[in-house]
């Protein structure tokens, strides 16, 4: 459905002075510097929960070694996850691995070519279907960002709860009018760069925004109570123990299970809350420490839950007397190939020798 673009006098002010401010050649971001729809697809999946200096290097990682569609289709699951490694939030590198096989072997490698279709792509919501059809395509959809949220909650004084069915909606109907046709990847853009560096969540610069004489919560004195969020993520606070178990020379890696968080992806072996180091040690691994030290503790965010994990090194003379179980004994020099959580490469970065 194609939305009316919107002409009144705030809304084409709005418009116009967003794409005045706007100098793509500002931040040149790699996966803009062509039109290529895979290369545009994989990084706006990147970008989703994740900041774009951060994308960048990996980025450029991933694309070395998976540089067309059908690099990515034909991978081993497992070679995907290790060059997505550190990325987190792996069911993203699942869906896109699970896209693209469908997209090369069901639809013989031609990408979707509308919104509806690419909405139809495991991993692909809403707003990356307006970013990819926008930028690739050429398509009048409208992105909306948390800071799209922000600017048009302020500047059109809306105060509709931004997490609401309701909300979205009104938001995503206003931003689909308001989108220049003329060149729609530009302006998504643009609205989000304007979000991000001028109309920030604290301390916005409105001293020179363009937008300031029609801003209505400039104008009202509104400006901190916008937007208007109907509820907060409470997460849910998870502590966890790791050991580090090593001789020196090597030290023991499990993989997830399926179903758990991080499924599939390598870790230290944990220790259940409420149980003794040595005596956990010696009942389920057979194995008896030299020396067990606390070494640190670390904060990790997941979307829903708060982890405080705490690490300890295990120092043993060698792994003969170890029990059979789900472990991989893993030598120093072999690490990296294995696929880790951030947690885990958070406390690797730190503290490996
Ligand atoms: S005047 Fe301030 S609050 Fe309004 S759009 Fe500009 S930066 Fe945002």
């Amino acid at each position: 459905m194609t939305v009316p673009i919107a002409t009144d006098q705030k809304s084409l002010f709005f418009r116009d002075r967003l794409m005045d401010w706007h100098r793509p050649e500002d931040r040149p971001l790699p996966w803009k510097e062509n039109k290529d729809i895979y290369l545009i697809w994989l990084s706006e999946i990147m970008l989703q929960q994740t900041r774009t200096g951060q994308v960048t290097p990996y980025y450029k990682r991933f694309t070395g070694r998976f540089p067309v569609l059908e690099s990515l289709a034909t991978a081993e699951e497992e070679d995907v996850m290790h060059y997505w490694q550190g990325l987190g939030y792996y069911n993203r590198a699942r869906n896109l691995h699970r896209a693209a096989k469908y997209i090369y072997f069901d639809l013989e490698g031609k990408f979707p070519s509308d919104y509806p279709s690419w909405l139809a792509i495991p991993g692909v919501g809403p707003y990356t279907a307006a970013a990819i059809t926008s930028f690739a395509l050429g398509l009048p959809h409208a992105v909306l960002d948390g800071n799209v949220f922000r600017l048009l909650s302020r500047y059109f004084g809306i105060f509709d709860p931004i997490d609401t069915g309701a909300g979205k909606k009104l938001f995503q109907q206003l931003a689909d009018q308001l989108i220049d046709r003329n060149n729609p990847a530009q302006f998504n853009q643009a609205i989000m760069d304007f979000g991000a560096t001028i109309c920030k969540p604290q301390n916005p610069l409105c001293d020179i925004c363009p937008l300031q004489s029609k801003c209505i919560a400039f104008i009202e004195g509104t400006i901190g109570q916008l937007p208007v969020k109907k509820r907060s993520v409470a997460r849910k606070k998870l502590v966890l123990n790791y050991l580090h178990i090593t001789d020196g020379e090597a030290f023991l890696l499990w993989r997830r299970p399926p179903g758990s968080i991080w499924p599939g992806l390598y870790e230290l072996p944990s220790l259940p809350e409420d149980t003794e180091v040595n005596a956990h040690l010696k009942k389920e691994m057979g194995l008896i420490p030299t020396e067990v030290k606390k070494v640190t503790q670390l904060k990790h965010q997941l979307t829903h839950r708060e982890i405080t994990a705490t690490f300890y090194r295990v120092q043993i003379s060698d792994f003969k007397r170890l029990k059979k179980g789900d472990w991989i004994l893993v030598k120093y020099k072999n690490f990296t190939k294995f696929a880790v959580h951030r947690l885990m490469k958070k406390y690797f970065h730190i503290f490996m020798d």
